[in-house]
């Protein structure tokens, strides 16, 4: 929602309660002038000013964690905007109704807060350290994550700050207060033997005052008696800016004596930094079981559960234990493909001396059966999934998996399933990446707890593979639920490049010699019509996929024939909205049934709105 916000001409941004008294009182004397700015103490959350009997009244619109926005003890709405509309028509604990915007003067920008400024850089930076990763994986690592990732930078920004100088005692404190200039308002901020509580050490007329900071059962910070805060950077900013209780306001961090300002980010498994995120996850945390992540890179097995880094402010108590997987798709071993290192020798085929196959089979399909294995590389052993050719000497049905190894080997992409090799042995086999939750649709009839946010997540990462594909010409031609597959509960690929094409840059579709087995429920119009398929044809897919994923793997247009949906979507009908599904994500699927492939959005536009949307929900 806050994207959305910040266009609002009486939004003002990172302003102090001050300033928008200034704003409203300048503005005139009319009862019910409201503005709307950014909380400074509540992450993603508002504040409401507004004017009455010439006094200024301020309202907390916080983000609850079902990502609804209330006033504290009010009725919840999906955005601030709502909170607003609503609170023009009924007082419900208001001082007066809200009458009248008071917009921002002519060429005011809303304020852009300290954390804001520095958020993005802060991102970049930890991605790139966290997980090595760099040009495109580091895009997309930051396309696909963002909002996980800002709450993660926001709950262990501090550890930046000058200010902050980790766990030292209350005697060591006081003689780094005191060397060097003694301005009043000089400060940092100590860990306290407890991991739940900090201190703030303020100098004041030459003396240390020691300020103690808890942390409530619901993760938040205060000085006793103060404010409550989401973290410790907003605590710094609020008491820099007023003494709000404190003898004096915060002028000036004290620097850390080995001087490293703006030393790198710790990395994620620091201990410093798992202190932090234990506290910030506070509680809630203990309510999360801890289950292994199939695919997770090695290295980083004995970290701690990424899950735990993230549910600070997220309070919803996991119905399963799926649910409590919140591992980014940085954190397993198929985010990068295993030649992204230039130790291990790229090449299209594998040795079966190298490659364990294992009991039991992962799924079957037209080419034969595919099971799980292992491929031992040169420095690394990778699960993987082998695709073994049922008849082996039948030509076509070798010439076909060949010519799906090929078009898989030109692809590289987080969101894709990637081919290692082809192994020509008892059988002909295709060695892939293996995405051990398997089918889309599957998962999702049986897990029906999964929550919207996490169905957007997934289906956005479809969007970015889908992009990927459509920028380097290649349609796919069987998109459908049943073909992405996944990695974790977090993270999909799309698979199953059977039916594939690479496509000419000019000539952007490829035309079918004939009707073959098609999917045609999954088909636009001019697959049928003409045998046309393009990027513009896979958006239709992906309509119907989106479908799938929002209807829970349900089958689109059950009960029907091939022909009657032909005729349904010739007459212009389209299917209806799965229950509960989000109406915004009803429009895009929608747009993506535009009849006319021309007139169809592309998966630049698609990928865009469903990322607009997904951090939307999640921020
Ligand atoms: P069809 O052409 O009928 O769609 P197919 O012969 O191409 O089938 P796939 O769909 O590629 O076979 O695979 C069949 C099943 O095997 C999948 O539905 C899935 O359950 C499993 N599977 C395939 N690839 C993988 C993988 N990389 N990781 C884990 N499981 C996989």
């Amino acid at each position: 929602m806050a994207d959305f916000v910040h266009t609002l001409p009486f939004f003002y941004g990172n302003i102090t309660r001050e300033d928008a008294e200034g704003y409203l009182k300048q503005a005139g004397i009319g009862n019910g002038l409201y503005l709307l700015r950014q909380s400074r103490n509540h992450l993603g959350g508002f504040a409401l000013s507004v004017l009455h009997s010439g006094r200024c009244y301020h309202y907390t619109i916080e983000r609850e964690p079902n990502e609804k926005y209330a006033i504290a003890g009010g009725k919840s709405y999906t955005s601030p905007v709502d909170v607003i509309d609503y609170h023009s028509q009924e007082l419900d604990g208001l001082v007066c109704l809200l009458k009248k915007p008071c917009n921002r003067p002519a060429n005011m920008q809303p304020k852009v807060g300290l954390f804001e400024d520095m958020k993005e850089k802060l991102i970049r930076e930890y991605v790139k350290q966290t997980w090595s990763l760099q040009g495109a994986a580091l895009e997309q690592a930051i396309i696909s994550q963002r909002p996980k990732l800002e709450k993660l930078i926001a709950t262990t920004a501090h550890e930046r700050m000058p200010w902050f100088h980790g766990s030292i005692t209350r005697e060591d404190s006081e003689p780094r207060l005191q060397n060097g200039l003694r301005t009043n308002g000089k400060f940092l901020i100590r860990q306290r033997d407890s991991k739940e509580s900090y201190a703030l050490c303020l100098l004041h007329e030459g003396q240390v005052m020691h300020y103690r900071i808890d942390r409530d059962r619901n993760g938040k910070l205060s000085i006793p008696d103060g404010k409550t805060f989401d973290t410790l950077w907003q605590l710094v900013e609020h008491y820099s800016y007023k003494p709000d209780g404190l003898l004096r306001v915060l002028t000036e961090a004290c620097p850390r004596p080995d001087g490293d300002i703006g030393r790198p980010l710790l990395p994620r498994d620091h201990p410093g930094l798992s202190t932090v995120l234990h506290s910030a996850a506070g509680g809630i945390r203990s309510m999360f079981k801890t289950v292994p992540i199939p695919g997770r890179k090695k290295s980083q097995g004995s970290r701690q559960h990424p899950t735990d880094n993230f549910n600070a402010y997220d309070t919803r108590v996991p119905n399963s234990q799926a649910d409590s997987i919140e591992a980014m798709p940085m954190d397993t071993e198929v985010y990068e493909s295993p030649y992204a290192d230039p130790d291990e020798l790229r090449s299209a085929t594998v040795d079966r001396k190298h490659l364990f196959l294992e009991d039991g089979e992962l799924g079957s399909g037209n080419f034969g059966t595919v099971i799980k294995g292992i491929y031992k590389m040169r420095k690394t052993e990778k699960p993987v999934a082998v695709k073994i050719l049922k008849n082996d000497d039948n030509p076509s049905v070798r010439e076909e998996m060949l010519r799906e190894a090929n078009v898989m080997q030109q692809l590289d992409n987080p969101y894709i399933v990637r081919m290692i090799g082809i192994c020509e042995a008892e059988n002909l086999m295709l060695v892939m990446e293996l995405a051990e939750l398997g089918p889309l649709n599957k998962f999702l009839q049986k897990n029906k707890q999964t929550t919207m946010k996490n169905i957007t997540e997934l289906v956005h990462q479809v969007s970015i593979g889908m992009k990927y594909l459509e920028e380097h010409n290649f349609v796919h031609r069987d998109l459908a639920a049943r073909n992405v597959l996944l990695v974790t509960q977090h993270y999909a690929k799309i698979s199953d490049f059977g039916l594939s094409k690479a496509v000419g840059e000019d000539q952007n579709y490829y035309k079918a010699k004939g009707h073959g087995k098609w999917p045609v429920k999954w088909y636009a119009p001019e697959c049928i019509n003409y045998f046309k398929f393009s990027s513009k044809s896979d958006v239709w897919s992906f309509g119907v996929l989106m479908w799938e994923a929002y209807s829970y793997g349900q089958k689109p247009y059950k009960g029907m024939k091939g022909n009657e949906v032909m005729q349904m979507i010739e007459s212009g009908s389209r299917m209806d909205a799965p229950v509960n599904c989000p109406p915004e994500m009803y429009t895009l699927m929608r747009t993506c049934w535009t009849y006319k492939a021309d007139e169809r959005a592309g998966f630049t536009v698609v990928e865009r709105r469903l990322r607009e949307y997904y951090y939307d929900i999640a921020q």
